[in-house]
Formats: C-alpha cells, structure tokens, sequence
C-alpha cells in the first residue's frame, strides 16, 4: 500500500471564493514538494454529499451575504453553544449516513478541512466507522484574524491558523496548542514563485525602501500600461468585486486629481501624479458603469497637455488572473477585509486602505491590520479617498506600512503547513485496503457524486 499515491480528501463549501481557492493552493503545493505521492478529491461537502436544504448552503450563503443584518443573525446561532449543539445533533443525525457513503466511497487516506462546516460531522462519522485512528484530520483556517468556532475540534489532529488572535480562539474551543500549527494562509502559486523578491535580492546596494520603490517600478515598466513614475492604487472588492466599488474609485480618482493639481501648485516640475487600477472581479455592472464613466472623463478632458499631467490615469479590468503582478506594482490597496486579499497584499508589501467588512469572519481582520500598523480602515468613499491621498502625499509614510507589511507576509506558509500535513499522513496508515462487506455494498455514494 506504501507505494500507491494517497487518498487526499478536501472538504470545502463554496461559501464565497476562498476555501475553493485555499484548496487548490494546498494541493498544487503539495504537487510541487511531492510529486505524485498524492491524488486529490476536493468536494463541495454540503452541495455534493447532502440533500436539501442542507445542499442549498452556497446559495443561501450568497444571499445572505448581501444582507449584513441577517448574515449576523447567522452567524451569531452558530456561535452559541445550545443552538450549535441542537444543530449539530440534528444534521448528524439527517446526514450520517449519507456522509459516510460518500467516504466509503472516495475511500481517503488523509482528509483535509478547509470550511468552518465540515469538521464536527465528517469527524462523527469516521469514528463511528472506526476508521478515525488510521485517517488524519487536518483543519486549514481560511479566515486570518477572528474565526468562527465550528472551525475549531479538539479531536482535529491539526489545525492550522494565522494569526495569534485564531490561535487563542482554537485554545478557548478546546484544541490542544501542540495541535495548533501557525505559518499563514495558504497563498495561489503565483505568491510563492516570488520572482519580485529575487528581483530585489539583486538591488542589495539599495536600502529597503528604495528596494520596494524600484521594484515597483520594473513592475511596472514589466506590465507595460502603467506609467512607471507614477504613484500607484490598486481598488479591489474581493472575487465578486462588492463593497460599493464603483463609488469608492470615482472618489479616489476625483481626490487625487484635485491632490496632483495642489502638489503641482506647490513643486511644479517634480510633484508626484497618480494612476489608479480597479479591478472588478465578477461584478459585470461595475466594470461597465466604471469604463464608461473613464471614457467620459476622457473625453471631457481631451488630450490637453497641462491637465493630462495632473489627470489621474484609469485602468478598469473585470476578472484578472495576475494580481499578484498588480500588487507589485502598487504603492496602496483599497480592498474589503477579504482574507486573501489581505495575506497578498502584505506579501508583495502594499499597504492596505480597508474600505469594509463582511460581518462575522472578516470583522477580525480590520483590527488584524490596523494593530499590526500595515493599514487603516475608513468608511464611506469620501473618508476613504481623503485619507488615502493624504498617504500618497506622504511617500515616508507609505514605505514604513510597506516594510511593516512585507514583514508580516508569509509568502512561506503554503509550502509550511504541507511539510506538515505530509509528516503527518506518514504516521497514519490511511484507509483500510479491504473494507468490511457492508461498506462495499453500500459504497454507492448518493446524489450527484
Ligand atoms: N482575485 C483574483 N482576480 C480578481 C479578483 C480577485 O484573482 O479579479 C482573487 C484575489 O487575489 C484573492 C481572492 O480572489 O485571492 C479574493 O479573496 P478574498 O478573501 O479577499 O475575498 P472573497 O472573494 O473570498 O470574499
């Protein structure tokens, strides 16, 4: 059995994009560090393995999502222990057997757990199916600086976290700390194929702030529709591009254009100019609104040279698969509190403008990067512009949060936390080569498997 590759189960739900997206990051890494000693079954729990209207759980997380109020109502019935326990005994006692035909049937050798809600049942099950002891448990926590406590059980073999706060969250819910292992969230390719910390290895002569300031700019000479001397900003809104983006860009550019014009008035030949990129995501409608209303401003210009200089340059994308190339050239971000986002940005060194917050998980994670001095949080477009173009004045101000963030990032922790799965799965024998007779008859998993 020693040679077959192992059985490598990941359990999310596609509430949001994230624990998708941590998913792959784990096992495109442990690809790299152990080629083909793996095969990989990364299952939407809740969508593949149950029925409704436990199955309707994306669904009903995405309109919950654009209901704050309710969404906190949510979150808080999962939080206290009375109704989390009710819950709990009445799902396991619904799901069990579904759960645990569907395990039979994927037969893992190691299971890995990537969502706040699949920790209690599957772990139920393996032990009700005896096999608990021979099939390691890992839980990966995709949220960084607060966590809801169903992502935490004790008898999880290791629980991987991000920050101290999650780490003294898993304590209070019972983990063992020798459980509890902290490298950072895990991180796309992209953040570990760090070719901009070579590029600044080579400018040693250089002192750090200069390093990040030339490094931005080879980046953006590199991406070709920036201009390299140009102060930078990047607006983001997560993968769906929410949090009133459309809004916040047109008031950081109006600030910024007004920003240059004083500056101007001040040190006429050597005054900074800006340039902004948003990026849309999936949101279609403000990619469109944003394009147009840039086209307009364009045109309401012209090409008259003395305001193309003070004019703040406007890029919109919809979707774009090289973030990481955009936040190395950028001297800010302006993001909702997304975690990845957040752990991208601190990577590649970029101060972070947070402009809100999905109650719940993502609320941890404002004091998260205001504490650590990498970012501040502001509310409302206006706020946010202002206080934004009074650190894109403040060159000596950007460089400190962006030495601070480069020190916080752990563009390392993917490849950590596989080096510790990896040692772990070793000392597990993995699922048992010839299941008894009744788990091969019922090995017929249900639904849409
Ligand atoms: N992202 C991307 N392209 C886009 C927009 C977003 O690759 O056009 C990525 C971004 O780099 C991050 C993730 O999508 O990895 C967003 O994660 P976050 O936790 O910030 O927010 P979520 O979308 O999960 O709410």
């Amino acid at each position: 059995a020693a040679s077959r590759p192992r059985r490598a189960l990941l359990l999310i739900s596609d509430t949001g994009g994230g624990h998708r997206a941590s998913a792959y990051a784990i096992r495109d890494a442990m690809n790299e560090l152990y080629p083909g000693a793996f095969e990989w079954f990364i299952v939407d729990m809740w969508a593949e393995w149950t029925l409704w209207p436990f199955s309707s759980m994306p669904q009903s997380y995405q309109f919950l999502a654009k209901n704050p109020p309710l969404w906190r109502a949510t979150y808080c019935y999962g939080s206290f222990p009375l109704t989390r326990r009710l819950t709990e005994e009445v799902t396991n006692a619904i799901l069990h057997d579904r759960i645990r035909a569907a395990i039979n049937c994927i037969r893992p050798d190691l299971v890995i757990s990537l969502h706040p809600l699949t920790q209690m049942l599957p772990l139920r099950v393996l032990k009700k199916m005896g096999i608990r002891e021979r099939i390691p448990f890992v839980t990966v926590v995709t949220d960084l600086g607060g966590a809801h406590a169903t992502w935490f059980d004790p008898d999880a073999d290791l629980v991987f976290v991000a920050s101290d706060a999650v780490r003294q969250l898993a304590i209070r819910c019972g983990v063992h700390p020798e459980r509890i292992r902290q490298h950072g969230l895990p991180v796309r390719p992209e953040f570990w194929a760090d070719a901009e910390r070579n590029y600044e290895s080579e400018l040693e002569s250089l002192n750090r702030a200069q390093r990040i300031l030339e490094s931005r700019r080879a980046w953006r000479r590199r991406l070709g529709f920036l201009a390299e001397h140009r102060r930078t900003v990047l607006i983001v809104g997560g993968g769906d591009g929410v949090g009133g983006l459309t809004r916040i860009a047109r008031a950081v550019v109006e600030r910024l254009d007004a920003l240059a014009t004083e500056l101007r008035a001040q040190s006429p030949p050597a005054s900074p100019q800006f340039q902004v990129i948003v990026v849309c995501g999936r949101n279609e409608r403000a990619r469109n609104e944003l394009t147009r209303w840039a086209r307009e401003r364009q045109s309401r210009h012209g090409d008259n040279a003395h305001t193309t200089e003070t004019r703040t340059n406007l890029t919109v994308f919809g979707f774009v698969s090289n973030m990481g190339e955009l936040m190395a050239a950028a001297d800010a971000i302006v993001t909702k509190a997304g975690p990845g986002t957040i752990a991208e940005a601190l990577i590649r060194g970029v101060p972070i403008m947070l402009s809100g917050f999905l109650p719940g998980q993502e609320e941890g994670n404002v004091p998260f990067v205001v504490n650590h001095g990498v970012g501040e949080y502001h509310q409302g477009p206006v706020a946010i512009a202002n206080r934004l173009a009074e650190w894109l004045a403040d060159e000596t101000l950007l460089l400190r949060m962006a030495i601070r963030a480069r020190d916080l990032g752990k563009p390392l922790a993917t490849y950590e936390i596989c080096q510790d799965i990896a040692e772990l799965a070793q000392r597990f024998p993995g699922y048992p080569d010839t299941p008894n007779e009744s788990d091969t008859i019922m090995g017929q998993a249900p639904g849409n498997m």
